[in-house]
């Protein structure tokens, strides 16, 4: 059954910036979907209303303990006109495992997805049209109940909003450089590192911003108990080719499951390329890179799409990755995953939803 969703509109739209560039981040469209939880009640009073501040508690669970978690997936103005979603089923279902690792409710995926198909419908003339832009749709839930005892929030709000975003490096597809961590995890095994919880991403700060302050793009991180497996690069999951095998780390408890990386891999074998999900040291790495094995490694996300590397750090010691361009696999998994989408038609898999106008 539709919901009811009450609309606010606002009484002073923003302009709409002709160009957001490289912007990730930057313009917030004019509304935003909002919903309350609280243990009697359930979810109640959706609603979308003006884009604006938050009013919290000061003890509020997600300030003082963390409980606060993410997903984010972008809609495009597809070739025939129509925006679409891309795949936002496989958003919704990790936003649910998310909850459920930080003992947060699970949300009503059909009334979600209907909510966001209202609110990028209300909010469609912020769609940008130039190659490599996209709406970015972020949803967010936080534990709102204020109170000082360590346990999970009995109340709850969950939102959405929306963010015209561009090309995500600077350089769009430029290789990037990349240190192998030694110091510092991103997540621990047995942690919360398959959930998109807020939390990880500060854990990962100090180690980027010191290889950032050596000149780095990102940190390749290895894993929490051994420091030699490869689990993901920057807030990417990452992938690599071996002579004729492509590798990517299995998934587990401290690896996001990305959608791009899950896109790539249906991708891939649909090539008929051979695919292993399989563990990979960062010495056997460093290795095929210097022998010329390993020519090509890439990271995978929304955000960037395929953002490939081409400079690795480790233990002192910087090696190129192929000639330091892009190569061939990466680029044409770029070029497949961007035209899958923008597209016209909606595509194989029931992977895109139409935003109907
Ligand atoms: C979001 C995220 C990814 C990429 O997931 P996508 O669904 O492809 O956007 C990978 N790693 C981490 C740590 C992330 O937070």
């Amino acid at each position: 059954m539709p919901l009811n969703i009450p609309v606010t509109r606002t009484t002073s739209p923003k302009p709409i910036p002709a160009d957001v560039g490289t912007s990730f981040g930057g313009y917030f469209t004019d509304h935003m979907f909002l919903m309350d939880y609280d243990v009697d009640r359930g979810w109640h009073d959706h609603r979308i209303v003006p884009f604006g501040n938050l009013s919290l508690h000061p003890s509020a669970a997600a300030i003082q303990y963390g409980q606060s978690i993410f997903d984010g997936y972008k809609a495009y103005r597809c070739q025939d006109d129509i925006i679409r979603l891309f795949r936002p089923h496989a958003h919704l279902d990790r936003i649910n495992g998310s909850a459920a690792r930080l003992c947060m409710p699970a949300i009503d995926q059909a009334d979600v997805l209907e909510a966001m198909v209202r609110l990028v419908d209300l909010d469609r003339d912020w769609v940008p049209r130039q190659p490599g832009t996209a709406l970015y749709v972020r949803e967010t839930m936080i534990g709102t109940e204020g109170f000082m005892a360590v346990r999970p929030s009995r109340r709850y709000t969950f939102m959405i909003f929306l963010s015209p975003v561009g090309s995500y490096y600077a350089e769009g597809s430029d290789p990037v450089r990349i240190l192998a961590s030694e110091a510092h995890v991103r997540a621990a095994r047995g942690g919360i590192g398959s959930a998109k919880a807020a939390a990880n991403y500060c854990a990962s700060l100090l180690a980027s911003e010191q290889a950032k302050a050596e000149g780095h793009t990102q940190v390749l991180w290895l894993d929490s108990v051994e420091r030699r497996y490869l689990e993901e690069v920057g807030t990417m999951n990452v992938m690599l080719r071996v002579d004729d095998e492509i590798v990517t780390p299995p998934l587990s408890d401290s690896i996001l499951p990305g959608v791009t990386r899950d896109t790539a891999l249906a991708l891939l074998r649909g090539w008929g390329e051979r695919v292993s999900e399989r563990q990979i040291a960062i010495e056997d790495v460093m290795a095929g890179i210097r022998s010329g094995a390993i020519a090509e490694l890439w990271g995978l996300g929304t955000a960037a799409v395929v953002s490939p590397i081409g400079y690795l750090t480790y233990r002192g010691e910087t090696v190129t990755v192929g000639d330091g361009k892009t190569g061939p696999t990466t680029s044409r998994l770029y070029d497949e995953i961007t035209r899958l989408h923008t597209q016209a038609g909606d595509g194989p898999h029931g992977w895109r939803v139409a935003v109907p106008s």
